[in-house]
């Protein structure tokens, strides 16, 4: 299933994503004489085994039925629009971690941003008005559906409800002004993610999936997921072990080589407004991340 999140008449709703467009699944909710239609992605995560199989079958009885679409979002949102925890792994491609000059790791590099980065598909990101050094980076994201605590890597995966493009957003200014990376990764806007959520029926092995970023329409970054230094399975393990991971939260899983810092410093172009940057992942559809003017 392709899950998209949406607002409408000023309340956060769901939708499937079908070859024929978007189904709001309120509104199969109501067909079908349901009590509750208010379905968000929020209710879909926080009660995954039971509304899998519902909007699996729903899902099946809209299709047979030929159900048509009834109203669209008013605004497109990310496919979750509050994640209680954005953890992001630096320097996941060995290629990245040599354009970038930085040792290959020996452990994941973990930093975070908050759901003031979060932007969906479509949506222009105005930077701050100091940020010289505008980057991208496309990334696979796994957002979670289940509690996890201490879970095995053999295991990992069951944790998954599905996963998404994002865009690892980066002004290197900031980003390298000290130590820690986080004013450089964490601006408004700076984690751009879907355009929807997909599950992992489709996605048997989310490290086998090529990646692509376009700047403008041309390819700058492409890869594949299995280049990964740490797995996803590895990942959600490894974090597991010193944090509980939560239905909603989500894991920027790192880059492949390709972004502007990895140039030669006269080479280095950043993005300037007026320029679009989109994310595709194999099966995951495409992420068009419009680059806005600067913030005054
Ligand atoms: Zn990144």
């Amino acid at each position: 299933m392709r899950l998209a999140s949406g607002r409408l008449d000023g309340r956060e709703q769901l939708w499937w994503v079908t070859e024929q467009g978007l189904l709001r699944v309120g509104y199969v909710a109501a067909l079908r004489g349901e009590e509750n239609t208010e379905w968000t992605m929020e209710r879909f995560l926080t009660d995954l085994d039971n509304a899998l199989d519902l909007l699996q079958s729903w899902w099946h009885w809209a299709q047979e039925s030929e159900v048509m679409t009834d109203r669209l979002p008013d605004e497109t949102l990310a496919p979750v629009t509050q994640p209680g925890k954005i953890l992001c792994v630096g320097l996941n491609y060995r290629p990245h971690a040599r354009e970038s000059h930085m040792e290959i790791p020996q452990y994941p590099v973990l930093f975070n941003k908050y759901s003031n980065a979060v932007v969906g598909s479509g949506r222009p990101v105005h930077p701050p008005a100091i940020a010289q050094q505008m980057d991208y980076e496309a990334e696979l994201v796994v957002i979670m559906g289940r509690r996890a605590v201490n879970v095995a890597e053999s295991d990992a995966l069951r944790y998954v409800a599905g996963y998404c493009n994002g865009n690892d957003l980066s002004a290197r200014d900031l980003q390298f002004r000290t130590s820690q990376w986080l004013l450089g990764k964490a601006a408004d806007g700076f984690g751009p993610m879907g355009p929807y959520l997909v599950t992992p029926d489709e996605i048997p092995d989310p490290n086998q999936l090529e990646i692509v970023c376009r700047r403008n329409g041309v390819e700058v970054q492409h890869s594949n997921t299995r280049h990964m230094i740490f797995s996803c399975s590895h990942l959600i393990s490894y974090i597991s072990r010193y944090m509980t991971l939560e239905p909603g939260d989500v894991i920027f899983t790192g880059t492949p080589e390709g972004v502007i810092f990895g140039q030669q410093e006269s080479e280095r172009q950043w993005l300037k407004a007026g320029e679009t940057v989109s994310v595709s992942i194999e099966g995951l559809g495409e992420l068009t991340t419009p680059i806005g003017n600067w913030k005054e």
